[in-house]
């Protein structure tokens, strides 16, 4: 081989490598209308109202595109109403089935580029009421739609009907990492039936949760300001002495919690995690296993004091009900630990480990840390006010 082919081909392969190595610059998400009108005639014959005329549908159609568009927001999600070609989600309405909707998979991370999410249009004769005035049909039957749809997308990159329990603000009151939320979660865009969610909720524009908002900068290609998966070391770190660091990321916007971490590994005995933490902090901890992986086990997950050998908090099952999370109910065998507060600045330590010892499977830990944050007052408020107050304390940027 002489000098010039040797050449050519180190050119050919850079400009082959580039694309594979580099995550799509937006998701392409087509919105297929395709059998609406027939299931909304449906909807409306279900709910005893007059069918929807061609105008409707257009309004219904443009309310339901931009609350879509609205819910994900900040983020690379490219939707559109015309099939984009390629690798593309999908959110189909003129699909019939049971229930309200259905995605193909929590698909965590984003993996599978080419989910399908459905909206039982049909079905959605239960927000249609006919005392209402037309326009309270239109408006109610818009937002549940849109509810479900973004509800169905979130799923296939990656959201749990446990995140919308996931709220910043809330701080865990008992040994086992949770606490009550009351009917807070059903603000939010995963809640579903078993969160409590009810139908005026479902007829009222809902959001994504701080948890959901952070798992979606995990997701590939979702993301303008992702936060990349980390591997579990090779070397053994089973003991708070050998602990993996965890560095974190700053969560850039969609999110109170102002920093994450979103690793790889596979459990055969404990594996030690350190985090650097500020009094004030509040820290989740989520171990994703039976949830999304075929080669699972039963996670078991302690978080320790500095001295790393107190624990100060550890869950078995993760525990879901209408009113708070692990308070009781059940959800998985995954374990999790919910926005734990800190009270000194330090290093602690977060062990991944089973209910059995013997057990051996992969999973995927996430790590959200609220930051409680020193800003100084602006000097002006000082004048104002005429005290010397040094420093407010705020959450968030
Ligand atoms: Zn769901």
């Amino acid at each position: 081989m002489n000098f010039s082919t040797r050449c050519f081909w180190a050119v050919t392969s850079l400009l082959v490598a580039l694309p594979a190595s580099s995550a799509p610059a937006q998701i392409n998400v087509f919105v297929d209308w395709g059998g609406f009108e027939l299931r909304l005639g449906e909807a409306a014959s279900a709910a005893g109202v007059a069918s929807f005329s061609a105008a409707e549908v257009t309004t219904i159609k443009t309310n339901v595109f931009n609350d879509i568009t609205s819910h994900y927001s900040g983020f690379s999600l490219n939707f559109t109403e015309t099939n984009p070609g390629g690798d593309y989600e999908t959110i189909v309405f003129g699909l019939t089935g049971t229930g309200y909707g259905l995605a193909d998979s929590i698909d965590f991370r984003n993996q599978l580029k080419t989910g399908t999410g459905r909206v039982f249009t049909a079905n959605f004769d239960d927000f249609i009421e006919s005392a209402d005035p037309r326009s309270v049909q239109i408006a109610e039957l818009s937002t549940s739609l849109a509810g479900t749809a973004s509800h169905e997308l979130g799923h296939n990159l990656g959201l749990q009907h446990l995140d919308p329990y996931g709220i910043a603000s809330f701080t865990a009151t008992n040994s086992n990492g949770g606490y009550i939320t009351g009917t807070a979660q059903n603000s939010h865009v995963m809640a579903t039936g078993f969160t409590g969610l009810n139908e005026a909720q479902r007829e009222t524009f809902r959001t994504f949760s701080d948890l959901s908002g952070v798992k979606l900068h995990m997701a590939d290609g979702v993301s303008p300001n992702p936060i990349s998966l980390t591997s579990e070391q090779a070397g053994s770190h089973s003991s708070a002495g050998t602990a993996q660091h965890l560095g974190l990321t700053t969560v850039a916007f969609a999110s109170e919690y102002d920093e994450a971490e979103v690793l790889t590994g596979y459990y055969r005995g404990s594996d030690f995690y350190s985090v650097d933490l500020e009094a004030g902090d509040k820290i989740l901890i989520e171990v994703l296993s039976s949830i999304i992986y075929d080669d699972d086990f039963d996670s078991y997950l302690r978080f320790y004091d500095t001295d790393g050998t107190t624990v100060l908090y550890e869950n078995d099952d993760l525990e879901v009900n209408s009113t708070g999370v692990n308070n009781g109910g059940s959800y998985s065998m995954d374990a999790m630990l919910w926005n734990l507060p800190v009270k000194n600045a330090g290093r602690y330590f977060i062990e991944v480990d089973a209910f059995s010892s013997s057990d051996s499977g992969n999973y995927d830990l996430v790590v959200a840390v609220e930051r409680l944050r020193a800003i100084p007052e602006p000097s002006a408020m000082l004048l104002l006010s005429g005290l010397a107050i040094g420093l407010g304390l705020r959450r968030r940027r």
